[in-house]
Formats: structure tokens, C-alpha cells, sequence
């Protein structure tokens, strides 16, 4: 073996915010960590509609000036243009996301044993003996070096996830960031069978700018060109345009043997809202304190790392990601007239006030089991299961999965 190779306790592949959040985390340690991030500058490209619940400032230490603005109302818009206002004790922040990325950046990469290979490229990585341990070769687009556990944090299309076998759905995001009139104090949804994978958005940052998006699996230039039409505004006069890739699904496998997987390689991503940075930042939290524990145990096998890092991440972030997807499989499938009715519902039911009181952007299981006993939604759903058996089976398989 070359033994000139350098050895790393840690290699993260991947240095936007999970990468660079973890790195952060055992940055406490004294492991010696390399990150390898294919684009030169950290926090770019920027792809982000950046709104994210106040659980944000109780994960981490978050500066004041990564808050852009706070909205304090959530507007729903139907295909047929019918909308319901939702306001409540969230009051999600809207945040600079290059800044959020090199917030951690900043904090760690001038540390003694950790270091950043910045525009360059993680290709492919093999198990090897050395001395009586089993380790990494991990080669890049410029070197080899040698890791005792590789932890993919490099995005919906990990190249780490597909050589352990995990291959994301994903589906497509369009945004610009454009001046307009709208409201600087709302965040808009506008819910489309033509974008039935997620929605239209409007999110306001400040000074009068705003960030107006879709996402859906295909076709998405198209159907943004027909959205921001629809919304007479002149893309013409956008400040900057952003293209995006978002996972889609259910949180994937995240343990191998010597390897993680952590953040949008693991579709830890909320199919509601195509969110994922409280997600990653709680997953996060506990893939470092599994690592910790691998070098403490001298143990870095599949077993040890599921136990220690995928079961906890399953019980926590696992479950609610499974609601969110129970919910958009639903959603996917409402015609334009199922949206009005359901929106009649939740005006006319007071389930406005649930929302408002039990409404949680991240976890939604509470809000949900409360919706289920109101007796209106109750029958809406059952309606619609019998008018659609296949969602019935879909359902199943997602809650046996
Ligand atoms: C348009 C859009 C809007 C969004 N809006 C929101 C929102 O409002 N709120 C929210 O919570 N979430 C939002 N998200 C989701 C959020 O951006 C992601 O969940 C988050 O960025 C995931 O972080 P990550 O570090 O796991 O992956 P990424 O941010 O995708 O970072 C992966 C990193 O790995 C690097 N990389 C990839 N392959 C390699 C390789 N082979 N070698 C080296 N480096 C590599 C990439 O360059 C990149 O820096 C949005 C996503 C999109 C696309």
C-alpha cells in the first residue's frame, strides 16, 4: 500500500449545509476530517426558497443577520384560485441560505485537523485491509487518501449513496427572485394538479424581493413559464434565476459499512414542501454521535452504525418524512374540485384553528391525528379512497414500508 497516501479519521462528501453542519459538530473532537466540495466556493450555486420553521434558532446558534424576514401568514391558493389564509404561532424565517452554508464553513475551516479540497470532485471509494482494520480508499478528481468512514452529504444524486445502491427519486425546481407588490409578510402556495408533486411559491426576502418557484417531476420550465404568466410578472426583470433538484420520497437507507449517508443523498426532505434543512440538521445531530461512538467502539460495521445512527434518525425525522409522503401521495391525486372541497372544509370546520394551534411545518404527526378525528375531513378522506382504490393500496405499501 502507498503510504504516502494521507489518512483521514473522517472524509464528508459534500461541503454545502449538511457536510458543513456535521463537520461543525465533530469539529469538537480530534478527529482529523477532510470534506470534499466539487464547486469552488461554498454556499454556491445558491438553490433555495431559504423558508425555514423557527425550530431553526433552537437547533442551532443562528445568527441574526442569516434571518432575511419572518413571514407570519401561510396563503393557499387552489387551481381554481380559492384561497385559505393560515396564520398561527409559527412564524417561519426566511433565511440568506449561502450565508447559512458558510456559516459552519467559517467556524471550522481554518482548524488544525480538518481540511477542505474545494473544487474537487469525490469519484469513487473501495474497501481495504490496512493493518487489521478495514478502511476506505477514497479517490477524487485531483487525489487517493485513505478514511477509516465516508460520510455522503453530496446532494439528491450522491455518487456515494449510488455506490452502495441508493438511487433517489427527485423531482425538478425553477426559481427567480424578482421585485414585486405581493405581500412581505406572506408565504403563497399555489397548489396545481399540472404540478401535482409539490406547488408554485412565493416567498418574500425583503426590500421588496421576491422568490418565486415550482417544482415538479417534469416539464418544469414549461409549467413556470405558464405560473409566473398566470401571475403577470415579467421574468424579464428577474434579479438572478436558480434551477434546483429536489429529492422526493421516503428517508432511504442511511447505514453501511463504514459509510453514512446523510441529508438529500438520504432523502431526509419533506414531500409537503420539498424542505430539508431541519431534517438534515436533526439527522445530523445524531450521525455525529454515532461517528463518535464508531472510533470510541472501534466499530464501524452496518450493525453498529443502524443501531447507532439509521434507528434513531427512523424514530424521529424516519416517521414524520413517512407522513409528509402519506400526505403529498394524497395530494398528488386531488382533482381541481377535490382542492376546493377540501379547502371549503378546512375554512368552514374550524379547522383553521387546529391548524393554527397544533400546525407544525416539520412534524406534523399531532396535527394529523387531530385532523382524522374531525368527522367532516374523516368522511372527505374516505370519499376520496373509495373513488380512488389505488391510492388505498399506495397508502398501505408507504405505511408497511
Ligand atoms: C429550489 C429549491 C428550493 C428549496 N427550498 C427549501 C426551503 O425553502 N426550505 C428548506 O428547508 N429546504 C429547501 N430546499 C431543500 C434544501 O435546499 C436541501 O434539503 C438542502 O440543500 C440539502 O442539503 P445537503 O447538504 O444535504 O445537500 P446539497 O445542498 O444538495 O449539497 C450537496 C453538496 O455536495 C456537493 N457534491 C455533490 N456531488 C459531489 C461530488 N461527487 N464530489 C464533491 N462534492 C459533491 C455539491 O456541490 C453540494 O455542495 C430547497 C431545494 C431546492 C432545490
Amino acid at each position: 500500500m502507498d503510504l504516502k497516501l494521507n489518512f483521514y479519521d473522517v472524509c464528508i462528501v459534500g461541503g454545502s449545509i449538511a457536510g458543513n453542519y456535521l463537520c461543525h459538530l465533530l469539529s469538537k473532537t480530534n478527529l482529523k476530517i477532510v470534506v470534499i466540495e466539487e464547486h469552488e466556493k461554498v454556499g454556491l450555486p445558491f438553490q433555495c426558497a431559504g423558508i425555514v420553521s423557527q425550530k431553526l434558532s433552537k437547533l442551532i446558534d443562528l445568527p441574526e443577520e442569516i434571518i432575511l424576514t419572518r413571514v407570519s401568514t401561510a396563503k393557499l391558493v387552489t387551481p381554481s384560485g380559492k384561497t385559505i389564509k393560515l396564520s398561527g404561532n409559527e412564524k417561519p424565517f426566511i433565511i440568506d441560505r449561502i450565508a447559512l452554508d458558510r456559516l459552519f464553513y467559517e467556524k471550522t475551516r481554518n482548524r488544525e485537523r480538518i481540511q477542505y479540497f474545494l473544487g474537487e470532485k469525490f469519484k469513487s471509494f473501495q474497501y481495504i485491509k490496512d493493518e487489521s482494520n478495514k478502511i476506505l480508499l477514497v479517490e477524487t478528481s485531483k487525489r487517493k487518501l485513505k478514511a477509516r468512514i465516508l460520510i455522503g452529504c453530496d446532494g439528491p444524486f450522491s455518487s456515494v449513496g449510488k455506490i452502495v445502491g441508493i438511487k433517489n427519486n427527485v423531482i425538478f425546481a425553477s426559481q427567480i427572485q424578482v421585485k414585486g407588490n405581493f405581500n412581505q409578510n406572506e408565504a403563497r402556495l399555489y397548489f396545481d394538479p399540472k404540478w401535482k408533486e409539490l406547488f408554485g411559491w412565493i416567498v418574500p426576502e425583503g426590500n421588496g424581493v421576491f422568490r418565486i418557484g415550482l417544482a415538479a417531476s417534469k416539464n418544469v420550465a414549461r409549467k413556470f413559464s405558464l405560473f409566473t404568466k398566470n401571475l403577470k410578472i415579467d421574468i424579464s426583470k428577474k434579479i438572478d434565476k436558480q434551477g434546483g433538484i429536489i429529492p422526493y420520497g421516503m428517508m432511504n437507507k442511511i447505514a453501511f459499512n463504514n459509510v453514512l449517508l446523510l441529508g438529500d443523498s438520504a432523502c431526509q426532505v419533506k414531500a409537503t414542501t420539498g424542505g430539508g434543512i431541519i431534517m438534515l440538521l436533526t439527522s445530523a445531530k445524531y450521525a455525529s454521535k454515532c461517528i463518535i461512538k464508531c472510533f470510541k467502539n472501534n466499530n464501524f460495521s452496518k450493525k453498529f452504525i443502524k443501531r447507532n445512527y439509521e434507528n434513531p434518525c427512523v424514530s424521529t425525522v424516519g416517521k414524520q418524512i413517512k407522513i409528509h409522503y402519506i400526505i403529498r401521495s394524497l395530494l398528488e391525486n386531488f382533482s381541481v374540485k377535490d382542492f376546493d372541497k377540501f379547502f371549503q372544509i378546512i375554512e368552514e370546520n374550524r379547522v383553521k384553528d387546529l391548524i393554527s394551534l397544533f400546525g407544525d411545518m416539520d412534524f406534523p404527526k399531532d396535527l394529523i391525528l387531530k385532523l382524522l378525528l374531525n368527522p367532516t375531513i374523516f368522511i372527505f378522506l374516505i370519499k376520496f379512497m373509495f373513488t380512488h382504490p389505488n391510492i388505498f393500496i399506495r397508502l398501505l405499501k408507504i405505511l408497511t414500508n
